[in-house]
């Protein structure tokens, strides 16, 4: 199965997809080669099964608890409330750096959780390190 990571669109087969004319200028160094790109919109299609090997080589893992990454994204969104919100007597406040990479930590979570809805990674799967 073949995803745009654009627009969504899904493709059964690779002979589906539109040819990639200017492949060198579309993908980075060190990217996946793509499938082709999408007959909707243009966009460059991986398949799903690359888009998986991506993301885990990505972030490192294995596998995501689901409800393990929500606690951990709303505990973090809720340090940075707390420490925004200068009306409450934060105790220790995190200084303005610290908050800035946390605030990157959440995106990067969102970042996560969205590419891994968008192309299906089971949810039921468990968030875990890489041990080889
Ligand atoms: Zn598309």
């Amino acid at each position: 199965m073949f995803i745009c990571e654009n627009c969504g669109a899904e493709y059964e087969c690779q002979s589906d997809l539109d040819y990639i004319e200017d492949m060198t200028d579309r993908i980075a160094p060190g990217e996946f080669v793509p499938g082709g790109q999408c007959t909707e919109c243009g966009a460059i299609c991986h398949d799903q099964e690359t888009i998986l090997k991506n993301l885990k080589n990505h972030f490192g893992i294995k596998q995501i608890d689901w409800n393990q990454f929500n606690h951990d994204k709303s505990e973090l969104e809720w340090v940075i409330k707390e420490n925004e919100n200068k009306d409450l007597n934060v105790e220790i406040p995190y200084s303005e750096s610290t908050l800035e990479s946390l605030r990157n930590i959440v995106e990067t979570l969102e970042e996560l959780q969205n590419q891994a809805v968008t192309y299906g990674y089971p949810e039921e799967e468990v968030f875990g390190n890489q041990e080889e």
